[in-house]
């Protein structure tokens, strides 16, 4: 994965360690200031997929409460955890290629946490300390062979089922009152606040850190509002996260 500062694009793994120390001031202005011109969509290079730089990318589930009840599914008193294998990554500007004969395939709009320091049973009120970033991503969903495989591996496991934004804006608690926008061929289909969320964003990287070890430049996925649905070959996706900064991310889908 990428970011990019005032002297161009970065690998996010070689200087993530530092980056909340020495170079998170800087690049936070450069984006605030491109924020205020309008929306950033980055095209990730296209050697994206091969760089990320985490170990895990792990994903919640259910985690607003409107898109738990339009499936029909209880909304969590604990953070429903699954997983996403990095072979799933796809940059901004590439295409999501959607498997045949799995039936439905959904779009999954979300906000991404990137680790920054190794976390490991970190408290509610330290988690923040500990998340680097935040980026723009789909969680793309096989829906039909998630209910019948029974888990979720597979449904969510495919190649290009997560296109991921290159662009990272620096973590800080104010993004929990950002908010995110999801279009599919231009028309509005995913609005809702971070407010709205389940299990907000310290919560999310505590709990997960009470089971195993976070390490820089791991995923954390922090779930979908409600208004997702299924996509076809041509149609076009954009996900919008704002909040200190405003991220975007663009793909098409293709069989
Ligand atoms: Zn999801």
């Amino acid at each position: 994965m990428y970011y990019r500062n005032q002297k161009g694009w970065h690998y996010f793994a070689a200087d993530i360690r530092d980056w909340r120390d020495t170079a998170s001031a800087r690049f936070d202005e450069r984006v605030t200031r491109h924020a205020k011109d309008g929306t950033l969509t980055e095209q990730c290079p296209t050697d994206a997929l091969s760089a990320f730089s985490g170990s895990k990318i792990i994903c919640v589930g259910r985690n607003y409460r409107k898109h738990a009840e339009e499936l029909g599914n209880d909304v969590p008193t604990r953070p429903l955890w699954f997983s996403k294998p990095p072979s799933a990554i796809v940059g901004g500007g590439q295409q999501v290629i959607l498997p045949k004969g799995y039936g439905r395939i959904d779009y999954e709009g979300e906000l991404a946490l990137i680790i920054g320091r190794q976390a490991r049973n970190v408290t509610v009120e330290q988690a923040g300390d500990y998340i680097g970033g935040v980026t723009a991503c789909f969680d793309m969903t096989a829906r039909e062979l998630q209910k019948s495989d029974g888990q979720w591996t597979r449904a969510k496991g495919f190649d290009t089922f997560l296109p991921l934004a290159c662009l990272v804006a620096p973590f800080s608690p104010e993004w929990s009152r950002g908010m995110l926008e999801v279009w599919k061929n231009n028309e509005l289909v995913q609005k809702d606040r971070f407010s709205s969320m389940v299990f907000g964003f310290a919560e999310l990287v505590a709990d997960l850190s009470a089971c195993m070890t976070l390490e820089p430049g791991d995923l954390i996925l922090t779930g979908t509002p409600e208004g997702v649905g299924p996509v076809a070959a041509g149609d076009r996706l954009k996900i919008t996260i704002s909040g200190p900064a405003i991220i975007s991310l663009s793909v098409t889908c293709a069989e």
